[in-house]
């Protein structure tokens, strides 16, 4: 709908300061909970923005059902704050899921009211100060260094003021209003699918589980029954199916093609389609699926998930080559072992899914979570610098969390020291104060800091 030619020129305004901080943090996702967090626990006075009313990011926003492995198979890769969190979660959630979930660190399925709440205590408890409701749409700065980011909000538009920033809007934002360099999906700008993902209610999981057809959890055979006799109209043989209870399970099935999360106009095709999607989905899983014949649709997310959308280019890229060597780095601040997982740019292309070995992973440099060109600010979780296939294994959400937590005890070893440029951080003092934290960032790294 943009329209090429026409603008309008927005007179100059003056606007009153909201706050003046040493961190903001822009977004409420893992990695911006892991930067709030961390900033404010190494003593820096943050504040954290977020455009809904909670916490969580996708996991929240767009009901993502489950937490990714935490392990590499051998031992926990993330640790740290991305670890404390989900083992708060487990406290609070019903019995019979604490019996089943005690000893996992995969996959955990994640109910998404606990984990509002849980967030919304945990910030508070480290003396965050956040923002719900509020959109950061715009940036003051002069030569590659933010002075103020904008906000609109409903008491209007307001300036924030920071040392440092840390853009955990998984779409890159801080770095595109600020001009910074940033790359988009792949060489012909194909991109991930979004998926709507919703939470189905009144489900007879024991009946499920029986079920011939769908050999415990596997709901390929039925899936591909069903495509091929033209009853289901999704591309992939595949549901994610994550139980809360016996009755209750979030799904993560079926996907909407060529939206582009960072484009309103797509988000809203998304939105539309993807609420079209799960309702044509759910009649057929009422209609197939033993146990499923009274399922009760009880919630869509608020927003289409989105995979994939800006990268930022940062002082280091990292490639597929650095994650299939399992390459270590001097700065590295968090550890990867998810697969490559890119889903599909177009119904009939397939999905690339390339695993480490047990027992492997590869280092994030901080370089990589620093733009070209921008002096104080820190990218953490989706965006960081990658190359496509890279981030199709980087972007999950226990990553995300470490990824945060660097970037906020990056900013507050910077504050600390009253420093704003991003690359005068110490690495040694940030590796040995994130494995205080309880980071893992390699046997070698922790043994030195241990
Ligand atoms: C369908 C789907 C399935 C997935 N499955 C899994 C899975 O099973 N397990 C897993 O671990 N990961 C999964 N992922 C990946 C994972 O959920 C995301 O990549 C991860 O949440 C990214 O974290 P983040 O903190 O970078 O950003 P997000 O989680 O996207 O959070 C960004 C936050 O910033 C806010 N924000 C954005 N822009 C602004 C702005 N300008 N101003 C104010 N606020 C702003 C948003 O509202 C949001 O809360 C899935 C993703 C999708 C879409």
């Amino acid at each position: 709908m943009t329209d090429p030619v026409q603008t309008l020129l927005l007179p100059a305004r003056e606007l009153s300061v909201y706050a003046n901080v040493d961190v903001v943090v822009a977004g409420g996702g893992p990695a911006g909970v892991g930067a709030a967090l961390a900033a404010a626990r190494n003593g820096a006075s943050v504040l954290l923005i977020e455009q809904r009313g909670y916490l969580g990011g996708m996991a929240t926003v767009s009901q993502v059902p489950a937490f990714c492995p935490y392990t590499d198979h051998v031992k926990p890769v993330i640790r740290g704050i991305g670890l404390e969190i989900l083992d708060d979660m487990k406290q609070k959630m019903e019995a019979s899921f604490q019996e089943e979930w005690r000893d996992e660190l995969d996959w955990v399925p994640i109910d998404a009211e606990v984990l509002k709440r849980l967030l919304d205590h945990k910030v508070a408890e480290a003396g965050v100060k956040v923002l719900y409701h509020t959109f950061v749409g715009h940036v003051v700065q002069q030569g590659g260094t933010i002075e103020a980011v904008v906000i609109h909000n409903k008491s209007g538009t307001q300036a924030v003021k920071a040392a440092l920033f840390i853009d955990a809007t998984s779409d890159a934002d801080l770095t595109h209003l600020a001009g910074g360099r940033l790359v988009k999906g792949g060489d012909d700008g194909e991109l991930q699918p979004g998926t709507m993902c919703f939470v189905l209610n009144n489900l007879d999981r024991q009946k499920f589980l029986a079920g011939a057809d769908t050999h415990g959890s596997d709901l390929k055979h039925a899936i591909n029954k069903a495509k091929s006799e033209g009853r289901l109209r999704v591309a992939r043989d595949w549901a994610g199916i994550s139980w809360l209870n016996d009755h209750t399970a979030g799904f993560n099935f079926g996907h909407v093609f060529g939206i582009d999360g960072s484009n309103a106009d797509d988000l809203t095709r998304g939105a539309i389609e993807g609420r079209a999607l799960v309702e044509h989905i759910t009649a057929w899983l009422r209609e197939s699926i033993p146990g499923f014949e009274h399922a009760f649709l009880a919630l869509t997310g608020e927003q289409i998930g989105i995979r994939e959308t800006r990268r930022i280019v940062g002082d280091y890229i990292v490639t597929a080559d650095d994650f299939l060597k399992c390459r270590s780095f001097p700065d590295d601040i968090a550890r990867n072992a998810y697969f490559i997982d890119i889903h599909m740019a177009k119904p009939t292309s397939g999905m690339t899914m390339v695993h480490l070995p047990p027992g492997e992973s590869h280092g994030i440099p901080y370089r990589a979570l620093l733009p070209v060109g921008i002096d104080n600010v820190i990218v953490a979780g989706r965006a960081i610098s990658t190359d496509r296939a890279t981030q199709g294994s980087t972007r999950v959400m226990p990553n995300c969390f470490a990824m945060g937590e660097a970037a906020g005890t990056a900013a507050a070893i910077l504050a600390e020291q009253g420093l704003r440029e991003t690359r005068a951080v110490d690495i040694e003092t940030l590796q040995r104060r994130l494995v205080r934290q309880g980071a893992w960032l390699g046997d070698a790294i922790n043994e030195r800091y241990g």
